[in-house]
């Protein structure tokens, strides 16, 4: 019912990067200085109401009145975990939800960022695949999550990570939209060492990453040694095997110079997280001096896969940092939020169907 209105409104200003912005001026016949203005007053201090930002052009007003719009998502659910995790449920214009994540750090807070509403890839160990893939996230409704969660936080947001709900690459320009506007000097200005797209192995995704540039960092999520395994927890294996995706990231590690790639590996008990398979990493990682992050499995109602038990992870651990692999086990933030990716929108859900069914 809701599902053209964000066709019919004017484009959001928060989604154009400065190519856009020029754009605009160049229409409305003004100097292009005007875009820097339009940079710096929408993303540096967050005022998208047009007629808010001071000292423009009248022509400029005057156009900007018919061709641009504001997105605003409305937060239905707000939650601070123990651990300073706080996780939002963003409603956007066409009534689509999606997740957004802080995560405490030290001193700053890194910022977990949906691509899509759901996911077609279809991961078994993750809840967010269950309902499938909805629609895609435009690049405005990904940065409207950046500045929602900034309005919310009284924490400075240093790291973004697209890692939420979503596969990234399955909405390439979109994303690459998003990674230009956030780390625009002029703008949002996030160092793109500090914004990382991960993926769960296209491999054609990765090499289009390599011939734009893209200014962020890779993360491949692997999760398993074997193509059996990769094959039955990660349908796109079949089409992009292991040797095929770690060939790209060879080639992506030679173009970002030094760069390390971040390898995540959710460590589900009896399936991946044996000694053969630490063995096994090691020989698939050698010599490429990525950094490994190991994630026990997080269980959701309704799941067959189990987190492996302290010892395990930790033996797995062992075998590969005594093979010179940087390795972090990523402790488990937020539990209690419901904070693995797909479990607060599914909780909402769930609460909203019980209490109409009363
Ligand atoms: S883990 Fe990521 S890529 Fe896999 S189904 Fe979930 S959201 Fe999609």
């Amino acid at each position: 019912m809701h599902s053209n209105i964000t066709t019919k409104t004017p484009p959001a200003l928060i989604g154009m990067d400065h190519a856009d912005l020029l754009h605009l001026c160049q229409q409305a016949e003004v100097k292009s200085v005007h875009a820097k203005q339009l940079n710096a007053w929408v993303f540096r201090h967050g005022i998208t109401d047009t007629r808010q930002i001071p000292d423009l052009p009248h022509a400029l007003y005057d156009y900007l009145d018919g061709h641009v719009g504001q997105l605003k998502p409305e937060c239905m659910a707000n939650r601070m975990a123990e651990d300073g995790t706080h996780k939002m449920l963003l409603r956007m214009p066409d009534g689509k939800e999606v997740e957004t994540v802080l995560i405490p750090g030290p001193k700053r807070l890194t910022q977990c960022i949906s691509t899509q509403v759901g996911c077609a890839v279809g991961c078994q160990f993750c809840l967010t695949a269950t309902a499938g893939l909805t629609r895609n996230l435009s690049a405005a409704e990904m940065v409207s999550q950046v500045m929602t969660a900034r309005d919310i936080s009284d924490q400075e947001i240093r790291n973004l990570v697209l890692m939420g709900m979503g596969e990234p690459l399955h909405n390439y320009e979109e994303v690459a939209k998003f990674v230009r506007i956030v780390t625009d000097p002029l703008g949002l200005a996030f160092s793109p060492h500090r914004v990382t797209l991960s993926t769960s192995g296209l491999v054609p995704g990765i090499y289009r990453m390599i011939e734009d540039e893209l200014p962020c960092n890779l993360a491949v999520s692997l999760n398993a040694t074997t193509d059996d395994v990769r094959s039955q927890i990660i349908p796109i294996n079949a089409k992009y095997p292991i040797a095929e995706l770690m060939t790209a990231v060879r080639e992506y590690i030679k173009f970002k110079d030094k760069n390390r790639v971040l390898i995540e590996y959710v460590m589900l008990g009896g399936i991946n997280d044996s000694s053969e398979d630490a063995r096994r990493l090691i020989t698939l990682l050698d010599g490429l001096g990525c950094t490994i992050n190991l994630l026990p499995f997080n269980p959701f109602s309704g799941t067959t896969f189990q987190r492996p038990d302290d010892a395990t992870v930790s033996a797995f651990r062992s075998i590969l940092v005594n093979a010179g692999m940087v390795t972090v086990v990523r402790k488990s933030k937020g539990d209690e939020i419901s904070a693995a990716c797909g479990q607060l929108k599914t909780e909402v859900t769930a609460r909203r169907s019980k209490a109409s069914f009363g």
